[in-house]
């Protein structure tokens, strides 16, 4: 069955959703990761978690740096360092965040074929690698802010509920 995905924007509650591990990637799997990718490019984002387009499964997509991951079940198993970037996401139309992340990461992951794969990041990619495997953790990036910024940014969370509905 072909079901048509389309971005979920906060307060949508799939974005606090954990997600579930893909166990056996197949053709409906990678239907959806190029579902993914297209919604991604259509908005002009370098990175896609699957809670975005309303699932509940461990898929994201980063693209950075000229490089393209399709990626399921990531996971960080090091961090290293410090950095702070300004991050904007895809389910938060128009909110930029300054947020401190580590440096590099280390991401064990399975690709679309089920494939293991181990991926050495840092800069732009490792804050992408970052905030898309939060998503599948159903973190959201005003999570990583402190609480005195978040305070300040909230007129524009009220604005988003009331504009795209307490789902
Ligand atoms: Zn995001």
């Amino acid at each position: 069955m072909r079901t048509e995905l389309k971005l979920r924007i906060w307060p949508d509650k799939i974005l606090r959703t954990k997600c579930k591990a893909v166990t056996n990637p197949d053709a409906n799997i990678r239907r959806i990761l190029d579902q993914m990718y297209t919604i991604m490019k259509i908005n002009r984002g370098i990175g896609l978690a699957a809670t975005q387009v309303g699932l509940d499964i461990c898929c994201i997509i980063v693209e950075a740096e000229d490089r393209v991951f399709r990626l399921l079940n990531p996971k960080i198993i090091k961090k290293e360092g410090t950095q702070i970037f300004e991050e904007g996401c895809l389910s938060f139309p128009g909110l930029s965040l300054r947020i401190k992340r580590a440096r590099s990461v280390w991401v064990t992951a399975m690709d679309e074929w089920g494939d293991p794969l181990d991926i050495e990041a840092e800069g732009l990619l490792a804050v992408v690698f970052q905030h898309e495997i939060d998503h599948i953790n159903g973190i959201v990036f005003i999570d990583r802010i402190p609480l005195w910024e978040r305070m300040k940014i909230l007129p524009v969370l009220r604005k988003m509920e009331r504009e795209y509905g307490v789902c």
